[in-house]
């Protein structure tokens, strides 16, 4: 394993991992905080912690909310009864600090009186607010009201009133709120970066206001201003959504500025494809190609032959038959003389890949090998067309011999970067990434915008109908018998588990070992196996190949099995602890059936009812469309959470969201186009 592989890894990680819109300020240059006043080392410190590092930082601290301190609190006149917050001002009439007897607890009281009345102020523990506080200034007082016999503030903000100056940033204004980290008040950040946009709007780059339909024209410090401290709360909100969009344009301007880059030629011998290949292939094949994947080869094929090196994504939902274009794909790289490498996210997909390729393409001459961890050596590539293998692949450190063709399955597993170095493995290969995640548009735009989309509509016909069920524990036993009956008949199935060996009682999830032996005993005489992330290469290889064969009619497994594996004659899917799964990982998992001519059946175990489960598991058995999941999930869990983890390759927004602002992704991926094509 090369060495800089994780540093690299990581650098192109952290590009895309928050989009800045620093490059909107001036190219290149960062402002340090020092240049702040008042920023010494122990504020630096606490500023990291809220991942603000330099000055562009701190002005994109977003307020995660704010206070409206600017109308005067009437009692009775206030829309609610009782507002949770209120404003006065007034005379200090009396302070006093009272100690708690056998206790080093103490209470200050200060009266104001006001034109609301006499309000009490109190703090508790906070004895250093008796020199603070004296009788008879003039003092505005904003907090929570806990009680109103009498009126009666616990530990408001104060500010006392000067009459030289009424400006004041924390009172008598809007007043933004930010997230804090300990041992930093919200007044100080909101002075700090009051301060930071008056000191350093003169430095900002003068940005041309940008016209955007529907959301007034600004520029960045404008809109920096209105998001901060805005006069009115819908400037804040236009505020938001002006920098929303210049957040999708920085992207989208990246993904174009990168496609435009593409021109390195393709170097393949295009005169050499005739198709010939492809045609035997297909020809030799046990079904013909639905009208939807005859479509989505041509588009690939098409590409191929150009000289501009293919980036497509192939979006399919499970079981649509991505995978026998993608084989189309490889004849006629192979019949120009070029070699191709697939990735799959795991060593169980891999197997299950090489396996299937071997089958189509030893007849047809083609030398297919696997490279998994468990390879040791590359030195056979020289020899191979098609390696199949896993992220062991791009984390070895060989260059591919005429590397024509890269294909990526299953991408939302893969990171940005990491497709980047295994393209590196050649000069200017074609790419194509194929995915059952069905991706809403915006996000799809926002994480593959530098990608062509092709689609498989449908599933090949012939397949059997899907029933989905949601069912309670108590209904095993009922199950069981029913699976029973099924596995007379030949059927196979799945049943998955959320743990390994940790069995967790008070959660009540449930632990694929301990259940091998009860329901080896309850299947008899089927043949039941267990396949999970611990068993060794050899172990899971020979079971998955087992189970593909039939000998094995029932896998118990965990969510191993959630992508790509491929065995038609499965029809059942039980999933225990389904509160467990999200409604993609449902999905994939419910994407192991139906693959067949035969009925398949997906049943849902569960005893957590809570609405938010039911919710998502009633929507679960409604539909199979992935579509339809995904935008319900993504609604659901935000776009991150749906996702998953970090390495989904996810830039996050600060300003954007891509649930909301589905319109400004649009607006703004236009946007990125036009100013690429006016220079
Ligand atoms: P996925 O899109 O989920 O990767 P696969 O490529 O694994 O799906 O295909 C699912 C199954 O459908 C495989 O067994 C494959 O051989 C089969 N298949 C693919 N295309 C067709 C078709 N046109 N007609 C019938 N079966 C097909
Ligand atoms: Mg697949």
């Amino acid at each position: 394993m090369d060495k800089t592989s994780g540093d690299e890894a990581k650098q192109i990680s952290n590009s895309t991992d928050k989009v800045r819109l620093i490059r909107f300020f001036r190219e290149g240059t960062v402002l340090n905080l020092d240049q702040l006043s008042g920023v010494g080392k122990e504020r630096q410190r606490l500023l990291s912690k809220l991942q603000i590092g330099n000055v562009e930082d701190l002005l994109m601290h977003r307020p995660k909310r704010y206070e409206d301190r600017r109308q005067f609190w009437t009692p009775g006149k206030s829309p609610q009864a009782t507002p949770q917050q209120v404003l006065v001002q007034g005379r200090i009439m009396a302070c006093n600090l009272k100690r708690i007897p056998r206790s080093r607890k103490s209470v200050f009281e200060m009266l104001v009186e006001t034109p609301a009345g006499l309000v009490r102020c109190r703090w508790w523990n906070a004895p250093y607010l008796k020199k603070k506080y004296h009788k008879a200034e003039l003092i505005m007082v904003f907090g929570r009201l806990v009680q109103m016999n009498p009126v009666t503030l616990e530990h408001p903000e104060t500010e006392k009133v000067d009459s030289a100056e009424d400006n004041s940033l924390h009172m008598n204004r809007i007043v933004p709120i930010y997230p804090l980290t300990d041992g930093l008040k919200q007044r100080a950040l909101r002075e700090l970066i009051w301060k930071a946009l008056h000191q350093l709007s003169s430095c900002l780059q003068d940005f041309p206001k940008l016209e955007i339909p529907g959301i007034p024209g600004m520029n960045t410090v404008e809109a920096l201003l209105a998001i901060h401290f805005p006069d009115e709360l819908p400037d804040a909100l236009k505020a938001r959504q002006y920098l929303a969009f210049q957040e999708f344009l920085v992207l989208q301007l990246d993904f174009a500025r990168r496609r435009a880059a593409l021109h390195s030629r393709s170097s393949l011998s295009h005169e050499k494809i005739t198709g010939k290949l492809c045609r035997r292939l297909i020809g030799g094949l046990s079904f013909v190609l639905t009208p939807s994947q005859q479509k989505v080869l041509d588009e690939i094929k098409g590409d191929i032959k150009s000289t501009v090196p293919m980036r497509r994504l192939l979006q399919g939902d499970v079981g649509s038959g991505k995978t026998v274009v993608s084989a189309g794909a490889i004849c006629d790289v192979i019949e120009s003389g070029y070699n191709v490498v697939l990735m799959a996210p795991t060593e169980i997909l891999a197997l299950q890949h090489f396996r299937t390729f071997s089958q189509w393409f030893t007849p047809l001459g083609i030398d297919v090998r696997l490279y998994t961890a468990q390879s040791k050596s590359t030195e056979f590539f020289e020899k191979s067309n098609l390696v199949v293998g896993t992220h062991a692949l791009f984390e070895a450190g060989f260059q591919i011999d005429r590397l024509g063709l890269v294909i990526i399955d299953e991408q939302h597993r893969f990171g940005v970067g990491q497709r980047e170095r295994l393209l590196r493995k050649g000069k200017s290969p074609h790419l194509l990434i194929m995915t059952a995640t069905p991706i809403p548009r915006t996000l799809g735009l926002t994480l593959y915008g530098d990608l062509d989309l092709s689609r498989i509509e449908g599933q090949p016909s012939g397949r059997g109908r899907i029933r989905t069920f949601i069912r309670s524990s108590s209904r095993l036993p009922r199950i069981i018998a029913f699976v029973k009956t099924e596995l007379e008949k030949g059927r196979q199935a799945y049943f998955v588990f959320p743990r390994i060996d940790q069995e967790d009682a008070v959660s009540g999830l449930k632990a694929v070992e301990f259940h091998l032996d009860p329901i080896r005993s309850e299947l008899e005489p089927h043949r039941v196996e267990l396949l999970h992330g611990a068993l060794s290469s050899e172990d899971s290889e020979s079971v998955i190949d087992e189970f593909r064969a039939g000998g094995i009619k029932v896998l118990l497994s965990t969510t191993v099995v959630e992508v790509g594996v491929d065995v038609p004659n499965a029809s059942i899917m039980l999933i225990h602890n389904g509160e467990q799964f999200g409604l993609a990982q449902l999905h994939q998992l419910r994407g192991r059936i139906g693959r067949g001519v035969h009925d398949s059946v997906c049943i849902v175990v569960t005893d957590k009812r809570t609405s938010n489960v039911m919710e998502r598991l009633q929507a679960f058995s409604e539909t199979t469309d992935g579509f339809k999941l995904a935008d319900l999930d993504m609604k659901m869990r935000g776009a991150g959470e749906f996702l998953g983890q970090k390495q989904s390759g996810l830039p996050s927004f600060i300003f954007g969201d891509l649930v909301e602002d589905a319109d400004i992704v649009l607006m703004a991926r236009k946007a990125s186009l036009q100013l690429l094509r006016n220079g």
